[in-house]
């Protein structure tokens, strides 16, 4: 067997020891005589499984009690049409920055039920930074006020929030439990977990309870927060498996040390690309340096056939989906939490040796 290091966006790498966990129990869970696939989510054995996901997110996101945290499907995007059919509900108005395509996206599926004011835009320099937020620009009567936390496919993150009195709302799909958040800030957050907390299938949502009465007539049941909220995730067939797994990550997680750990480990290895980028001749990052991500690196050369060059020659060498966004062209290395230092340290190794080859 030969695992590479694998720098996809999503779905992404998976820590070695939660991979290993689930082969071991793949043919019998606990005492259940069966797998977790095979199980009735009415069994007291998938009982125990989703409680213990739901307590662990708990406890690594010091999540308060008077919020709801769910497991749903339709992954991040589905969240883009049920954040405006939920929380739009007095005024039917939410003001959105537009950081790239996943916030566009979002925006753009608001828009078909509400007023969406886009207060600011890095469109301008293809996302490649956070635009300086003013605050003349926010609506008075805003329902709730939106941000992608982290811009995947852009490398950006928001490191400071907005200052604004509407109910924050972040999209933190590729950011979540990479560092500590305080849920306090936000009424809403979610999260695809494909990025870093498991399997595609489940996305994990965490919202303030008193934001989940009077939604919007229209509002379909499966896209109601209450709906799931008042069945403990289990209104209809919850993703079972996934949720499985993604509570194996959060007990990998919570072995780790927890979010502030990883949190810890994750800007060290940030730090060992970021300063090899700025060391560089010939491979630049393509972010304004205040505003990098800690999970998505993207790159560039300058010239497409030598960035064609070195992912061919990145992936004969196992560091594998190396590729950019086709927005941004170049490279980009997704070093989410399961991605070990040394995967950084050798990628840099190489990118080193490549640089030299090619100068
Ligand atoms: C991947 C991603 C999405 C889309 O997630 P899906 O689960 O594919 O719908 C949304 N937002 C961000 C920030 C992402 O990284």
């Amino acid at each position: 067997m030969s695992r590479v290091y694998n720098f996809s966006a999503g779905p992404s790498m998976l820590p070695e020891e939660v991979l290993k966990k689930a082969q071991d129990e793949m043919l019998e869970c606990g005492k259940s005589g069966m797998s977790v696939m095979e199980m009735s989510h009415r069994s007291k054995d998938y009982q125990e499984i989703i409680d213990g996901a739901e307590a662990l997110v708990r406890e690594l996101m010091n999540v308060p009690d008077n919020y709801k945290v769910l497991f749903l499907q339709g992954g991040g995007s589905t969240q883009f049409a049920m954040v405006p059919l939920n929380l739009a509900n007095k005024n039917k108005k939410a003001d959105y920055v537009i950081t790239g395509q996943w916030a566009k996206k979002a925006a753009a599926e608001a828009e078909r039920y509400i007023t969406v004011n886009k207060v600011a835009s890095s469109a301008d320099k293809t996302f490649s930074y956070i635009p300086k937020l003013d605050k003349s620009t926010f609506s008075s009567d805003a329902d709730y006020f939106y941000i992608c936390y982290n811009n995947t496919i852009y490398g950006t993150r928001f490191t400071k929030l907005p200052e604004t009195d509407a109910t924050l709302v972040a999209d933190i799909s590729s950011c979540v439990m990479s560092e500590v958040i305080d849920v306090t800030k936000f009424g809403l957050l979610f999260a695809g977990a494909q990025k870093n907390l498991g399997p595609a299938g489940v996305t994990l949502v965490i919202v303030r309870e008193d934001l989940l009465d009077d939604v919007m007539d229209i509002t379909p049941t499966m896209l109601n927060y209450k709906t799931h909220a008042d069945n403990g995730s289990m209104y209809n067939t919850p993703p079972t498996y996934g949720i499985y797994v993604l509570k194996l990550v959060l007990e990998w997680i919570k072995a780790k040390g927890g979010v502030a750990e990883l949190q810890k480990i994750n800007e060290a290895k940030a730090k060992i690309l970021y300063d090899y980028l700025d060391s560089s001749k010939l491979f630049k990052g393509t972010v304004v340096p205040e505003d990098r991500s800690l999970m998505n690196v993207p790159f560039v050369t300058g010239n497409d056939e030598l960035d064609a060059k070195f992912v061919a020659e990145a992936k004969a060498a196992g560091f594998v989906n190396l590729k950019g966004h086709r927005t941004v062209g170049g490279m980009r290395a997704s070093i989410y939490n399961a991605m070990p230092v040394e995967g950084v340290e050798k990628l840099v190794e190489f990118m080193k040796k490549f640089e030299a080859e090619n100068a």
